[in-house]
């Protein structure tokens, strides 16, 4: 199977931005999930480098074209791998071979007869690079630029488009998957339920030097799609070379919604009157709006997508964009947004749910991965879930409901979660009959753990071959098994060590909160150790009986990002609540779980590096060797959540 995914080439008047990382992420991720299915996969992506607007913008900054698109260009390839996106192809307008391409495109297309010269009197939007007809526009002005079109007349070139109509209304037809989502589609046989009109593909040297001349009149240069468009040939070495005959009838076009008409009637019919088959898929996807004004204030800059990884961490940033946008519809950015998904998923579901898997196997069985016993029923049930989690991911992956596909993954990292709760590793732990069935929920988890990562390798490379790497896999060799139905079970070796990992994922704060944090947290968590005092030391007995002592069980732990000494509780009061705690250096989060502790419940609210904690829990604080050791309190004997302490 071979896959050819391909991003637009991106128009160098501006520097990339978080449009052109979405697309390119989302590309990336594509190429990555085909290869993980053992395809032969080939990524492109580049720069448009010709027309008008870059003359303007060289202008702007007083250098000359060939300058300025160098550096602009340059931009782009130096961004990608910081969102560690790896096309195989990089390709560029003003590339030799493809002006060449483009020329022998023109020529063959002049003479089957598809180009004649015409005068044209027309509405021109500079903003479009094209004329714009009446129907398109909004009160007189341009719909994409609000402003009016200026009335020019000038002799052109034009192609018959108009000849290939009923032949792409036909192939839409009976292609649905030609373009998806299934409302891009619609919109485009809508749009051709209109006569198409020809397509204007040159423009006068005299008003245009920067372009491809074309070969059979060198007084013009060519029209920007007819140029841009071909880029998908040209980096395969149309018409001759191998590559071109493996990756072209597969090729899948990734396209925002914006440039929707040249990639699903130009360049089709540009293909058809060439003589070469369509592509095989075109997939649009909607817009970010980014509507966080902390972000609008300075939108110019947080959407650089370079910044928004140092802002959010890489990992962070490709799973949000792909977890948060349904493909094909329109999606708000914002930082409230991203740092919830990152605390929410991943954070609390997956980083607990690793770090507790690989602290209890730490604990119980030294870092070995220990041989499964006989599964019960819970263990099954368990094991089935993630047997049936692939193919639902599978299917979305290859559909682009990258949405779907996470949302399946991290169902199961809910389930996991709940199967540690309920399996009990540390009770079980405790009794010497129950080895086997510890054996078999750890190896289960840690499995569960091992295709999670694997599955996570395409949206997030670096935080799954961390999770791969802390299994004590070699990520390479443990791929391609992967999918294949009925072989996704067992590929740990009992007995092999696992890695020491940091902490996958930290938390984030929302970027108001992380103002004074430092000074903030220290007086804090001071005044939180203080026992309140009169001035002879001694309280009255109404201040005791003001305390709310109660008997808390914990029923989950999450680290506190930035703090290697803060643990956020979440204990039964016998209500749910919140409770940050300094006890990270002497506990291990897996083994709070299910623990009673004694705590002040009417403590007032206060807020630990961005936790709110909603009471204290009590500890010991022994001296050992001019150290302090902390030791959690607790009952002699197990009592009902909630029970008072007087
Ligand atoms: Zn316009």
């Amino acid at each position: 199977m071979t896959t050819y995914i391909t991003t637009p080439i991106y128009y160098v008047n501006a520097q990339p931005h978080l449009g052109h990382a979405y697309t390119t992420i989302v590309a990336d991720t594509y190429s990555r999930f085909k290869r993980l299915c053992g395809e032969n996969v080939r990524f492109q992506t580049g720069t448009d480098e010709h027309g008008d607007k870059i003359v303007e913008a060289a202008e702007r900054e007083d250098v000359p074209p060939e300058k300025y698109v160098d550096r602009i260009s340059r931009m782009f390839r130096d961004t990608w791998p910081l969102l560690e996106i790896a096309p195989d192809n990089f390709i560029r307008t003003t590339d030799p071979d493809h002006i060449a391409t483009v020329r022998d495109i023109l020529q063959k297309v002049h003479d089957n007869g598809d180009i004649y010269f015409d005068e044209y009197t027309g509405l021109y939007c500079r903003g479009c690079e094209r004329f714009l007809t009446d129907k398109e526009l909004v009160e007189g002005n341009c719909p994409d630029h609000q402003v009016p079109p200026k009335e020019i007349a000038e002799q052109n070139y034009f192609f018959r488009m108009s000849n290939y109509q009923q032949q792409l209304i036909d192939h839409i037809r009976e292609n649905p998957d030609f373009i998806t989502p299934e409302r891009y589609r619609n919109e485009v046989l809508s749009f051709l339920s209109e006569p198409l009109e020809d397509l204007c593909i040159s423009r006068p040297k005299s008003r245009l030097k920067w372009g491809i001349e074309l070969p059979f009149d060198d007084k013009f240069v060519t029209y920007v799609w007819f140029d841009a468009l071909i880029n998908y040939l040209t980096g395969l070495g149309y018409p001759e070379g191998q590559d071109y005959a493996t990756f072209w009838p597969v090729a899948e076009h990734v396209v925002a919604k914006d440039i929707l008409k040249p990639h699903a009637i130009y360049w089709p019919t540009m293909l058809m009157s060439m003589g070469v088959p369509l592509y095989k898929k075109l997939h649009v996807h909607g817009y970010w709006n980014v509507d966080d004004t902390k972000m609008s204030k300075s939108i110019g800059n947080v959407v650089r997508p370079g910044l928004l990884v140092e802002e959010y961490g890489l990992d962070t940033l490709r799973y949000f964009v792909l977890r948060e946008m349904s493909f094909g519809l329109d999606s708000s950015f914002s930082s409230d947004a991203i740092v919830g998904r990152q605390n929410a998923d991943l954070a609390n579901d997956l980083g607990n749910l690793y770090s507790r898997t690989m602290a209890m196997v730490q604990k119980y069985r030294g870092g070995k991965i220990p041989a499964p016993a006989d599964y019960e029923k819970q263990d099954e049930v368990f094991r089935q879930a993630v047997g049936l989690m692939i193919p639902v991911y599978r299917e979305a992956m290859s559909d682009f409901r990258f949405h779907q596909a996470l949302q399946a993954v991290w169902d199961l990292v809910g389930m996991a979660n709940k199967f540690i709760v309920v399996s009990e590793p540390w009770t079980l732990a405790k009794d010497p009959t129950k080895e086997g069935r510890l054996d078999t929920v750890l190896y289960s988890l840690l499995e569960c753990l091992r295709i999670v990562a694997l599955v996570l390798q395409p949206v997030m490379p670096t935080a799954a071959g961390r999770m791969t790497a802390g299994l004590g896999l070699d990520k390479k060799s443990d791929v391609t098994r992967l999918l294949e139905p009925g072989a996704n079970w067992g590929g740990l070796a009992p007995g092999s060590v696992l890695q020491p990992v940091e902490s996958l994922f930290p938390r984030l704060e929302g970027r108001k909160k992380t103002k004074g944090r430092k000074g903030k947290v220290a007086g804090k968590v001071k005044k939180a150790k203080e026992v309140p005092e009169s001035d002879e030391g001694l309280i009255p007995f109404d201040a005791f009986t003001k305390l709310d002592l109660r008997v808390a069980e914990i029923v989950a732990v999450k680290p506190v990002k930035k703090s290697e000494k803060l643990l956020a509780l979440t204990v039964k009061v016998p209500e749910e609540r919140t409770i940050v705690a300094g006890i990270a250096e002497y506990y291990q989060p897996a083994e709070l779980i299910g623990r009673q502790v004694i705590v002040v419940a009417n403590l007032k609210p206060a807020k630990l590096m961005g936790v709110t904690s909603q009471g204290m829990i009590l500890v010991a604080r022994e001296q050992v060797d001019g150290k302090e050791r902390l030791v959690l309190s607790t009952v002699s004997d197990a009592v009902a959540a909630g029970s008072k302490i007087s």
